[in-house]
């Protein structure tokens, strides 16, 4: 790991000028309700606690199909419990009216990939990767699908830039350019206090790490495992 440039990213990450993406996600809004448009967006969903408010804040407004396409996550079990998870919430708030799709599970190809940045601190060049990978594999089947526009709901999480998951999505958007990319910063304008009013209301499984192998080695020297 280059650790200057590891430095120098979390002094831009705390003090570098910003996109406002909320502003960009309303005005994205406003210019539908004007042109009274309900698009279809397909929205990458990596668990029912960071799906919870962007449901809310998008459902008015677009047409959503949910994209789990988490093969970062381990082990399998763990998984799961995520997916049924999101299907519990989905179905206990949204009925039908929400639709889902779960492309297959390999976390064994996928660790293979992160394994080169294993050391990698979590929120660095490791999961830059991941979040790319995550996303550019939704923003396919968005294109293959025909779907106006493409979104992740990964701006939610304290633990991730969401300035760097919007760059990612305008790159993607360049190299897929029949579907938008919907801008956006979900944990801003009090979205993190409803996203904890919603996992309270419906006692949503609440995981304690992000996802990948190496995260789950930290959580467990953290608590004292290994
Ligand atoms: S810590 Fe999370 S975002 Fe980073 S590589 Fe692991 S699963 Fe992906």
């Amino acid at each position: 790991m280059n650790k200057e440039a590891y430095l120098a990213y979390l002094e831009k990450r705390k003090h570098g000028p910003k996109v406002n993406y909320y502003q960009k996600a309303i005005d994205e809004i406003q210019a539908l309700e004007e042109a009274q448009q309900k698009p279809k967006l397909l929205l990458h969903v990596c668990c029912a606690v960071c799906a919870g408010w962007p449901l809310e804040f998008l459902k008015d407004h677009f047409s959503l199909t949910l994209y789990y396409n988490n093969s970062n996550i381990y082990p399998k079990e763990e998984y799961e419990r995520r997916k049924n998870e999101l299907i519990r919430f989905v179905h206990e708030v949204y009925g039908e009216s929400v639709s889902m799709v779960f492309p297959a599970y390999d976390n064994v190809s996928y660790t293979k990939e992160l394994e080169p940045m294993k050391d990698d601190p979590e929120g660095w060049e490791r999961c830059f990767y991941c979040y790319e990978k995550r996303m550019e594999e939704a923003y396919r089947y968005a294109t293959e699908h025909d779907y106006d526009y493409m979104t992740t709901v990964m701006s939610i999480s304290r633990q991730k830039d969401s300035q760097k998951l919007n760059e990612i999505g305008e790159k993607l958007s360049k190299k897929y350019p029949k579907v938008k990319y919907f801008y956006s910063d979900f944990k801003k304008k009090g979205g993190q206090i409803r996203r904890d009013e919603i996992v309270k209301e419906y006692d949503l499984y609440h995981q304690d790490y992000c996802g990948c192998i190496y995260s789950y080695q930290e959580r467990q020297k953290k608590i004292g495992n290994q």
